[in-house]
């Protein structure tokens, strides 16, 4: 496989700090770690690695901004404006965007053009028209009373995200709390701190005043627990694996209460009835699985199939995988890139063995691609039974597991046990019976006859331990809000 060099962003030497108060920082002990280009292995640049003590300067600088700062200030419309511009910058610099996520994170160049990208800049622009539409109620209360809510930032916010969608996850978290009106310390992956930097000098080029984003690349243990701990921080959300997500609700509880909110991991059943659009449910079982290597919190991972169909599904699920392109990520042909970490890598090839070991059939895939950088091939198994790891564990990887089933009422059940909630899928002609599963379903989002289909008005987070809270939508924006009631006696 030839991995190309180019075309290549310049790194300049901003991206490889710290953002505080609108300043470019080394981090206060000089320390610094290596960010790695994942078709390659090689290291792309060292970024300042904050610690503790950062996150102190941070949040002090955030709660400035909060509470008398020119942020403080600005009108609920002039954020919306911000947010905007923010949003057309992102624009201008799509294309430098999409190669920086790219080399970072090893995603196909093609879904950073068409997807992280595009959602991303949706994402900015979704929130920014929001900024001065949040109302709070009159309420009819007993008694000479005049009752009112308001809808009130929350006030200093940290966010934690992930390395598979790094600028989109940064969207998802950023728009919500500044249109609000809400100050944020936000920490990106240490796979992928680049892009969620270059955005940040995007926030400063579109005129946000100090204080009101700061971005601390750093490690989880470390910068993710200060945040997780930080008595002066008012909320934290969090995406990531369901594991941190228990201890960033440990530390909340055990510090300030501050508010929580969790995108965790996912098992998302794919249910194909035999009377489904074949063609349809075939390529959208595909995409749904193998979409950014595997790496979605969402992925398709226990795809049920209606016996009666279940050989011809897997015959064909094969003709696909088999043509999937796999190689260079810069390459605009290549449908499925390196996956982000010799980490992740290693993890991915034990959960294949763990398949072949626990009596699964693997019958496509299942080797390494390549002979650097971190490439699997697209990976099939058949006859997987519900108690095998690779049913239960999020795998976060290509590789597919394909479960038969006869009626619907053994695959609700089935399909509902388990610890996640994340995402269901449902295939079939029969619209009826599509949206009776779907309500019998625990997940935050069903789809029916499609799959991923995500947009920044509609709300996604997950039922029981894929997360608490939503994102998205007008759902999304109360939970970066305190309301208030006012009360005045009339007489
Ligand atoms: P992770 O949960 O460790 O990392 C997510 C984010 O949390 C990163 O920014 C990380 O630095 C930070 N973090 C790590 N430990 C922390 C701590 N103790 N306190 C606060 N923040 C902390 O995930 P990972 O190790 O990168 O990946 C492991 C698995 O997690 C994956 O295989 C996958 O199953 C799951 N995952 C899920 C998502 C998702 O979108 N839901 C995203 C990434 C990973
Ligand atoms: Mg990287």
């Amino acid at each position: 496989m030839t991995i190309s060099t180019l075309p290549h962003p310049k790194i300049d030497a901003q991206l490889t700090k710290n953002l505080i108060n609108n300043k470019w920082v080394d981090s206060i002990h000089g320390r610094t770690f290596e960010t790695i280009n994942p078709a390659t292995g090689e290291v792309i640049c060292k970024v300042a690695q904050a610690d503790a003590i950062d996150v102190d300067r941070a949040v002090e600088a955030a709660r400035t901004a909060f509470t008398t700062g020119d942020w403080s200030k600005l009108s609920p419309r002039d954020r919306g404006r911000l947010l905007y511009k923010l949003a057309d910058l992102m624009e201008t610099h799509q294309e430098e965007l999409a190669q920086l996520e790219t080399l970072d994170n090893g995603k196909p160049i093609t879904e950073s053009r068409t997807i992280d990208l595009p959602l991303a800049i949706a994402c900015y622009r979704y929130y920014a028209g929001w900024a001065d539409k949040m109302h709070g109620k009159t309420i009819p209360v007993d008694g000479s009373f005049f009752s009112y809510t308001r809808h009130e930032p929350i006030g200093v916010v940290g966010q934690i995200i992930p390395w598979n969608f790094p600028l989109l996850m940064q969207a998802w978290k950023l728009a919500p709390a500044l249109a609000m009106g809400n100050t944020v310390v936000l920490k990106p992956a240490t796979q992928t701190p680049l892009s969620a930097l270059r955005v940040g000098e995007l926030i400063l080029e579109a005129g946000f005043p100090p204080g009101a984003v700061n971005i601390l690349p750093g490690s989880g243990s470390v910068v993710g627990t200060a945040i997780a701990r930080h008595p002066d921080i008012d909320k934290v959300a969090f995406t990531g694996s369901t594991e941190v997500g228990h201890r960033i609700l440990e530390a909340a509880a055990q510090t300030n209460l501050k508010r929580v909110t969790l995108e965790l991991g996912g098992k998302s059943p794919n249910i194909v009835l035999a009377d489904a659009d074949l063609d349809a449910a075939i390529e959208g079982a595909h995409f749904g699985l193998f979409l950014n290597q595997g790496q979605c919190c969402t992925a398709g991972s226990r795809l049920f199939v209606q016996k009666s169909c279940y050989e011809e599904f897997i015959s064909r699920s094969i003709e696909r995988a088999k043509n999937r392109i796999v190689g260079d990520p810069f390459d605009p042909k290549t449908e499925q890139g390196a996956q982000v970490s010799q980490t992740q890598f290693n993890r991915i090839m034990h959960y294949i063995e763990s398949g072949m070991r626990e009596g699964a059939q693997l019958r496509y895939g299942g080797n390494r691609v390549g002979d650097r950088g971190f490439f699997i091939q697209p990976t099939i198994f058949s006859d997987v039974r519900d108690n095998m790891t690779i049913a239960r564990e999020e795998i976060f990887g290509p590789v597919m597991s394909i479960i038969p089933f006869e009626t619907i009422e053994e695959v609700v059940q089935r399909a509902n046990a388990t610890q996640y909630g994340l995402a269901a899928a449902v295939w079939t002609r029969d619209i009826t019976k599509a949206h009776a599963i779907a309500h019998r379903l625990q997940a935050g989002t069903v789809w029916i006859n499609c799959y991923d289909a995500l947009d920044p008005a509609a709300p996604f987070g997950g039922f029981k331990q894929s997360g608490i809270g939503r994102e998205l939508g007008e759902y999304g924006l109360h939970e970066y809000t305190e309301v208030k009631t006012v009360t005045v006696k009339l007489s």
